[in-house]
């Protein structure tokens, strides 16, 4: 069959496909752009999923973390809408759809839970709308739910992901050159918590969630093993062989950021994978030691 991925052209998008494409199933991706095997969302809302789709994953999204963007009204806007739009436009492709896939996996993230550096969260804590990334993932994950339940032969999952932590993209591709040349260290005084997975994981979370008949809802994409941003520091650059002494204080993210988007790193929040550990789910790379051996070998 046919797996559909919105934003399949991105970082995890790649990752992904890779993976989809050694297990076997045809790959199409909804895109911006033209491409071999895209379609526009334009296509989707005129003429539907393709045929003999039997799973469709969402992994659009303008990037967060874009040093080069300021963070004004109209970035923020961007930011929402490419997800929640395009989560809305695939679950109106799925609700439309006569066959329908048997499973749609919906990406949101642990903006979630509220930054906190005692409380431990899990995928049943009650989620508030505190600040404008909770926001969004309240309406992220809304989306994605849009009117599938009454029709209950598509399951929805959604991941809400950590830091996603792998080669060529995401986090450690903007953090490669300054802990390469030893310039790297916690941000701030690192004790905040890094919720984080491994981009093969995080692959594989998805792949199970397509396979497991029974896996359905929210599950907490992130690794068992808490890490403070600290910790991750240390070894990131321990896997580098370089040092990790220099702290950048807050402040410059806050700076080059604005504050409420460097809140991303300059505070975090405990995260368990209770309900992934829970559908027997079980992690390649559960500490961020060897999980950065692993990229540095890799890269
Ligand atoms: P990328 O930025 O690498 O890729 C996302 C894709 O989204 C792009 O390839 C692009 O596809 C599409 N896109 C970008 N901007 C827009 C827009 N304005 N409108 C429509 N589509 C757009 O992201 P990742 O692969 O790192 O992440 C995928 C998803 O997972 C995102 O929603 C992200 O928020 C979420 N996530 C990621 C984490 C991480 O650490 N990487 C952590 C937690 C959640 P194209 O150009 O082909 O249209």
């Amino acid at each position: 069959g046919t797996v559909l991925v919105g934003g399949g052209t991105g970082f995890i998008g790649n990752h992904l496909i890779k993976a989809l494409k050694n297990k076997n199933y045809a790959v199409k991706i909804v895109s911006r752009m033209p491409g071999p095997v895209n379609i526009s969302w334009q296509e989707l809302n005129s003429r539907g999923l393709p045929q003999n789709t039997v799973a469709v994953v969402n992994l659009a999204g303008q990037n967060v973390m874009d040093f080069k963007r300021r963070w004004t009204t109209g970035f923020k806007q961007n930011v929402f809408s490419s997800r929640v739009n395009t989560t809305t436009s695939l679950a109106e492709a799925i609700n439309k759809a006569s066959t329908k896939p048997k499973v749609y996996v919906a990406m949101s993230g642990v903006g979630a839970y509220k930054p906190d550096s005692n409380k431990e969260y899990d995928e049943c804590s009650p989620l508030e709308n505190f600040d404008f990334f909770s926001k969004l993932v309240l309406e992220w994950e809304k989306a994605a739910t849009l009117d599938l339940e009454s029709k209950s032969n598509c399951r929805v999952v959604t991941i809400r992901s950590g830091v996603v932590l792998g080669k060529n993209g995401g986090m450690i591709k903007q953090l490669y050159l300054p802990f390469y040349l030893g310039l790297g260290g916690p941000v701030g005084n690192g004790s905040q918590y890094l919720p984080w997975i491994h981009i093969k994981d995080l692959v594989e979370l998805i792949l199970y969630s397509i396979e497991n008949d029974k896996v359905e809802g929210v599950l907490n994409g992130v690794a068992p093993q808490l890490c403070t941003n600290k910790e991750f520091s240390n070894a990131f650059a321990k896997a580098l062989k370089r040092p990790a002494l220099i702290p950048i204080p807050s402040f410059i993210f806050n700076l080059i950021l604005g504050t409420e988007r460097a809140k991303m790193i300059t505070t975090g929040q405990k995260v368990i994978p209770q309900r992934t550990q829970e559908f027997g789910f079980t992690f390649s790379f559960p500490d961020v030691v060897s999980a950065c051996r692993n990229i540095v070998k890799e890269a």
